[in-house]
């Protein structure tokens, strides 16, 4: 497995292997889920390419950047066991060279709404990273998880408005035996705080349970998903059910939709998501 830190030498890397290359960008202290898209970019593609970047700009004032967990020997192991051909582990400066002043903005209501609301700069900072990584790994595939749902639409989106020549594919997400959605802030819960955290996945079941019984007022799912959360004790960031492509709020149930939420369990940040039947 090639180790490369730098730009230039992760495209000389790349430039030397057989194509189609996957390519799955993450902020590592890596778990199953981040896994289990290296190995379907590997079944689907000749080589495997991962980065490993906490990307300062997607992080706003007051959130967790100084202290987003870390472990580089331990995700190296990780990439190595599940077949990873490169890691491409780069500093801030070589992505954001001193005197970089050119952003991948996504105007529009699709990054505006929930996180987008909730962490101004956020998707900005998603998309010009990604925009900069897929420019110096050019991948045929790029690998993204479910379980960032509207980081995955931005991601569609910036790929199509900017032209860029690469296929973009979700993977379901992965969770712990107790429907907790793996993530890398996940090791910032205290026991008390993990209990309370499983009133997040319990809220977004109920909202399924509710649409398969019929329920097609988003109100009603709401508010359920709202009283659930509340009485587990986590802060509420937001709590939607949303057009799975546009993520505008519904009222009714008539297409493909999203139940999703964001909250807080003590100083941790949670978001998770589900696809409803309708
Ligand atoms: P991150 O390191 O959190 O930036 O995530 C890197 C990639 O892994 C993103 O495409 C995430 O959506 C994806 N990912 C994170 N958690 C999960 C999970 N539990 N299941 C599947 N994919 C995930």
């Amino acid at each position: 497995m090639e180790i490369l830190r730098t730009a230039a030498a992760m495209r000389q890397a790349r430039a030397r292997w057989r194509t189609p290359v996957g390519f799955v960008p993450t902020m590592g202290y890596l778990h199953r889920g981040h896994l289990s898209l290296v190995e379907r970019a590997r079944s689907e593609n000749r080589q495997v390419a991962v980065s490993i970047f906490v990307n300062p700009a997607q992080f706003g004032p007051g959130e967790d950047f100084q202290r987003y967990p870390r472990d580089e020997q331990r995700d190296l192991g990780l990439l190595a066991s599940a077949g990873a051909g490169a890691v491409f582990i780069p500093s801030a400066d070589e992505m954001y060279p001193p005197g970089a002043v050119t952003w991948v903005e996504v105007a529009g209501p699709l990054a505006a709404r929930l996180e987008g609301e909730m962490r101004p700069g956020h998707f900005r900072g998603v998309a010009t990273i990604v925009a900069k990584l897929l420019n110096i790994v050019q991948p045929q595939r790029a690998y993204f998880g479910q379980k960032d749902a509207q980081q995955l639409l931005v991601v569609r989106r910036v790929v199509h408005d900017l032209h860029l020549p690469v296929e973009i594919l979700a993977a379901p997400t992965v969770r712990d035996s107790d429907g907790l959605a793996l993530s890398s802030r996940n090791v910032y819960l205290s026991p008390e705080e993990r209990q309370q955290a499983l009133a997040l996945p319990r809220a977004l079941s109920l909202a399924q349970e509710l649409a398969a019984s019929g329920e097609r007022d988003a109100d009603v799912l709401r508010r359920s998903m709202k009283e659930c959360l509340l009485r587990a004790g986590l802060l509420i960031d937001y709590v939607s059910v949303a057009d799975a492509e546009t993520l505008a709020e519904l009222e009714t149930l008539n297409r493909p939709v999203l139940a999703l939420a964001a909250v807080r369990a003590g100083s941790t940040r949670l978001i998770d998501n589900v696809s409803l039947e309708t």
